[in-house]
C-alpha cells in the first residue's frame, strides 16, 4: 500500500492527511530531507509558497525534494504547492522564491486575485469521471489561487476555467497573449498532469469529495508498480 507524505512546513497538510484517511490511505508529515525516502508519493500542499520555500530553504529541504521529482516519484502540488512544482512562477512579489520545479509550466501567483476575491466553482474534469464512472464535475475552492498560463508538451490540461473580463484588464499583453484566446473567451489552465507530477491550482482537500485524491493515490500505485517491475529481471522462458 502507498504511504503518502505530506510536506508539513505550513497551509492545509492536516486537511490532505485526512481526507487520505477517509480514503483508508496512510498520509505523513514530512518535516526533514530523509523522511522522504520513507513515502512512496508526496502531497505539497496550499498555502503561502514563499513562506514555504523561506521555511523549506531553513530545513534544506529543496535538494531532496528536486530529487524526489527527479526520480519520478508521484508528486501533488495544490495552489502553493502547484507554484513549488513549476518550472517558473511570475506575478506578485515572486522575485527570488526558490521552486522546487519539475512541471513544464509557468504559473502566475495570485492569478485570480487576492484573499476576497476568492471563490468556488463548479470544473469539468473528464478525468475524474473516467477514473470513477461518477460525474465530471468538481468543485473548486479557488483561495488567492495561482493559474497555469504556459505549458509545454508534455502536460497533460486536466481542467481549465475563463477568466472574467474584469480580470483579463488587469494583465498586461505579455502575460494576455500566452492565455488561450478565443473571440469568446480568454481561459487558462487550473489542473494538469505530466507524468509523475500532478498539479492542482484549486483545493481538493477542502471538500468533502475525494476523487482527487483517489486519483492520486492510483497515479502512485501505477507508477510504484512500474519501477517495480523495472527492478525484477526479465523471466528467461
Ligand atoms: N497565492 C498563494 C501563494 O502564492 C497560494 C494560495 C494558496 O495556496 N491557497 O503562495
Amino acid at each position: 500500500m502507498a504511504v503518502v507524505g505530506v510536506l508539513a512546513l505550513q497551509g492545509s497538510f492536516n486537511e490532505h492527511i485526512a481526507a487520505l484517511r477517509r480514503l483508508g490511505v496512510k498520509g505523513v508529515e514530512i518535516r526533514k530531507p530523509e523522511q522522504l525516502h520513507t513515502v512512496t508519493s508526496l502531497i505539497i500542499p496550499g498555502g503561502e509558497s514563499t513562506t514555504m520555500a523561506k521555511l523549506a530553504e531553513y530545513h534544506n529541504l529543496f535538494p531532496a525534494l528536486r530529487e524526489f521529482v527527479r526520480m519520478g516519484k508521484p508528486v501533488w502540488g495544490t495552489c502553493a504547492g502547484l507554484i513549488f512544482l513549476a518550472n517558473k512562477a511570475i506575478g506578485q512579489k515572486t522575485g527570488g522564491q526558490d521552486l522546487v520545479g519539475g512541471l513544464d509550466c509557468t504559473v502566475h501567483r495570485n492569478f485570480f486575485g487576492s484573499q476576497i476575491q476568492s471563490f468556488e466553482t463548479e470544473l469539468s474534469v473528464p478525468q475524474l469521471a473516467s477514473q470513477e464512472g461518477g460525474p465530471e464535475t468538481f468543485r473548486g475552492i479557488f483561495i488567492r489561487a495561482p493559474a497555469i498560463i504556459e505549458a509545454g508538451p508534455e502536460v497533460q490540461v486536466l481542467a481549465d476555467y475563463p477568466v472574467s473580463s474584469d480580470r483579463l484588464l488587469s494583465f498586461d499583453s505579455s502575460i494576455k497573449d500566452k492565455m488561450e484566446n478565443t473571440e469568446e473567451e480568454s481561459k487558462v489552465i487550473v489542473a494538469v498532469r505530466q507524468g509523475n507530477i500532478l498539479g492542482t491550482a484549486f483545493h481538493p482537500e477542502l471538500t468533502a469529495d475525494t476523487r482527487w485524491h483517489s486519483y492520486f493515490v492510483k497515479i502512485s500505485m501505477e507508477i510504484g508498480e512500474e519501477t517495480l517491475s523495472s527492478l525484477v529481471p526479465a523471466q528467461v522462458s
